[in-house]
């Protein structure tokens, strides 16, 4: 079987190490960046396209990240939902926040990038104030609950 070089697709004789035609190392192919790019394109066209957007399209979605279930319906990105499932849950809201525009864009909604962004800035305001109300709030509840301790503590000391 003839090893396929992942970096320029010359097919090489299966007892080289390095590809004849460009020196890519065979052997570590299946492990290296080349490959899992080439496998990502193949398999999933587009996604190159979603990681490096258009420069209107670049910076932190606070919506995708924190409302990261509503605004993956809203926007038709769907693996989204992956955000339900714990701990890759979270993982999924922080990829969304940082390409969650390029996705909305690829969803195919907007006439151009400037359109998605004016869409997104309302879930960018929305999901900022839910993150920062969740925070207060985690913030006021740990407060709360650490005087309760305290209170029931010097109750059965007392
Ligand atoms: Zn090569």
């Amino acid at each position: 079987m003839p090893k396929i070089c992942p970096r320029c697709n010359y097919s090489n004789s299966d007892d080289r190490f390095t590809c004849i035609n460009c020196g890519e190392n065979l052997n570590s192919a299946p492990f290296n960046q080349n490959s899992v790019n080439s496998f990502l394109n193949t398999n999933f066209p587009g996604l190159e396209e979603v990681h490096n957007p258009p420069p209107e399209l670049k910076g932190w979605n606070w919506g995708a990240f924190a409302l990261t279930f509503f605004w993956g319906i809203a926007n038709q990105t769907y693996w989204a939902l992956l955000c339900l499932v714990p701990y890759v849950g979270i993982v999924a809201s922080i990829y969304y926040g940082i390409y969650g525009n390029a996705w909305a864009w690829k969803s195919g909604r907007f006439r151009t990038p400037q359109e998605c962004m004016e869409c997104q800035k309302i879930w960018n305001k929305w999901g900022l104030v839910l993150f920062i109300v969740g925070i207060g709030l985690s913030f006021v509840f740990s407060i709360i609950f650490c005087l309760v301790y305290l209170f029931l503590m010097s109750k059965t000391l007392s």
